[in-house]
């Protein structure tokens, strides 16, 4: 097979973005390989179609998670299979973090990764419908909008917020992030906005850049120690793409280090064990894996007719229609439309907490439901949910076995540190304040999910451990950094070999303060303003790039 400049492993947030910058220069011939289809089902257009992609049979990964002590069951982690990878099905959310996390990353030796530098990524990316000021960015290709129309019970809900003391923000992008508001979401004109729509697209034209999908990468392939193409499955073919340049394995936090693993980097007994050659011993690939878990409280919902209704019968039938003739109404909007940050003081004045509340239910019936959101209730119901958002436990993925069709093993090792279970418990209390402020008084019944019942610091613990459900946010199997728990330098240069490099949410090594589509696809946007630095041989400045 031909030679490429760059080969992209995962047209996910992250290789979408490096899938633009990378052949910007006509001069480098870039490859973009996806495992999964395009991304034309029409439910991916749809904001509320991740009710029905999240765990699609094959636009999504489903990876499964070992199950914990204490917990009814293991749950199945999705992730987008499909190009846009998880960004074509996640909830939309655009929460870029605090600053902290960014400059935070310095203290695992890395440089240039710190707030002034992505902040600017961030402006260059965007496209605000709030318009740009000293942290928004207008003109990006990465259109964020705030398309909510304001109605009693989402007000209702940042009156609780305000009641609890926290700030009503029109934007929840704000440096000091204490607020709530309505969230920020990456949609245009009623329809998704991935990271295929907004950077691999516009770069779908230009003759230096080949994009296939349906291409499964099973090994990166080695001459010695120098990465020199990979080894895929194109139906059931056997496929070798290879490279001049290098590999850029953008897979995702669950895959990449999987793919590390299978291609001889990581652990050396567990490779030796199953029979891998090893490359280069890095016990770090797959360790250190960190993800919030969140919590859910459902109550009835009183006075009010809420959500549920309009995912049924005739008004569903209503709702299609008029988000095809009109893209507007439930169906263009994420699933939750309000919510915000606060804090438990466990971490003084940095806020801790993320929430989302809406007038939207789940089935209680069953406690699997619950966990995975299968099912609307039939009844009015209230939701609100929350996590803590700065885990110290540390989770893994590692292999199952040599086969790459095989999942790995994932375990998330949640509420593993006294700190997370302190946190927990605070976190669990939050949820409850809130639901019982008055400005939601008239609104709410009976609590459903955990139940009355359950009351005592122990009793909270147990149910958030119980049912607390993956917030879809891991990070740090590949993380960056110079010492022992690191696997990429900070050019995301994998430790121990040459011309191979990782860049997506598992090289980001501590928990982010929110969801993580924004940070992955600025992850991305830095790399390439690094990559430019090397060629050039000159110091990277900020989004030098543009
Ligand atoms: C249900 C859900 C809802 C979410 N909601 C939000 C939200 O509202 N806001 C937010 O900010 N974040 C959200 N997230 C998280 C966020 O979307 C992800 O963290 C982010 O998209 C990850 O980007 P990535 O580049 O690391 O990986 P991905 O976007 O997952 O990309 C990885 C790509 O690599 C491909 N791939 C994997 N293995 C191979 C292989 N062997 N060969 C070829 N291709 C391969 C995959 O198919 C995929 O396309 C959500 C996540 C989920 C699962």
């Amino acid at each position: 097979m031909s030679d490429f400049d760059y080969i992209i492993v995962g047209a996910g947030s992250t290789g979408c973005v490096l899938a633009n910058r990378l052949s910007l220069d006509p001069a480098k011939r870039v490859l973009l390989v996806e495992a999964g289809p395009n991304d034309s089902h029409p439910y991916v257009a749809i904001p509320k179609g991740i009710a029905k992609l999240r765990l699609h049979p094959t636009l999504s990964w489903r990876l499964p998670v070992e199950a914990m002590p204490g917990r009814n069951q293991g749950e199945l982690w999705p992730r987008g299979k499909m190009i846009g990878g998880t960004s074509s099905l996640n909830g939309m959310f655009y929460i870029r973090g605090q600053a902290q996390d960014y400059d935070d990353w310095a203290k695992v030796g890395v440089k240039g990764w710190d707030w002034a530098h992505m902040s600017a990524c961030f402006q260059k990316m965007e496209n605000h419908q709030l318009g740009a000021d000293e942290l928004r960015g207008a003109g990006g290709p990465l259109h964020v909008s705030i398309p909510y129309k304001e109605n009693p019970i989402d007000e209702a809900i940042i009156k609780a917020g305000v009641e609890m003391g926290l700030p009503r923000k029109a934007d929840l992008n704000r440096l000091d992030q204490l607020g709530i508001g309505y969230y920020p979401i990456n949609t245009w004109r009623g329809r998704r906005w991935s990271a295929a729509n907004a950077f691999l697209n516009p770069a779908r034209s230009r003759p230096n850049l080949t994009v296939r999908t349906g291409v499964v990468v099973d090994r990166v392939l080695f001459e010695g120690r120098r990465a020199v193409g990979v080894s895929c499955r194109v139906a059931d073919e056997r496929v070798e793409f290879r490279t001049r340049g290098e590999v850029i394995v953008c897979a995702g936090t669950l895959k990449s280090p999987q793919l590390l693993q299978l291609s001889g980097i990581g652990p050396a007994p567990a490779l030796q064990s199953l029979g891998i050659e090893l490359v280069h011993a890095n016990a770090a690939v797959g360790a250190n894996m960190r993800e919030h878990l969140s919590y859910t409280v459902i109550h009835k919902l009183l006075g009010l007719p809420g959500e549920n209704r309009e995912y049924r019968g005739i008004r569903l039938a209503k709702n299609v229609l008029r988000y095809y003739m009109l893209r507007d109404g439930v169906l263009s909007y994420s699933t939750f439309s309000s919510g915000g940050f606060a804090k438990t003081g466990l971490e003084g004045d940095r806020p801790d907490i993320q929430f989302f509340a809406a007038p939207l239910s789940w089935d209680t019936s069953n406690a699997k439901d619950v966990v995975s959101r299968v099912k609307t209730a039939k009844e009015p119901g209230m939701t609100c949910f929350a996590y803590f958002l700065h885990p110290e436990s540390r989770g893994s993925v590692s292999l199952r076995s040599a086969n790459p069709d095989d999942h790995p093993v994932i375990r998330p090792n949640w509420l593993a540190t006294e700190n997370d279970r302190r946190a927990a418990v605070a976190v669990a209390r939050f949820v409850r304040d809130f639901m019982s402020s008055a400005a939601l008084k008239p609104y709410i019944g009976a609590e459903l999910t955990p139940g009355p019942g359950v009351r005592t610091e122990a009793e909270l613990l147990d149910s958030y451990a119980r049912f607390g459900s993956t917030a879809n946010h891991a990070v740090g199997t590949c993380a960056m950094g110079s010492g022992p728990e690191a696997v990429v330098d900070e050019h995301l240069r994998v430790h121990g070999v040459q011309n191979l490099r990782v860049a997506d949410c598992s090289v980001i090594p501590f928990a982010m303060s929110g969801n993580t589509n924004a940070p992955a696809m600025a992850v991305g946007w830095r790399l390439a303003e690094l990559m430019a630095q090397e060629v050039r041989g000159t110091p990277a400045r900020a989004s030098a790039l543009v």
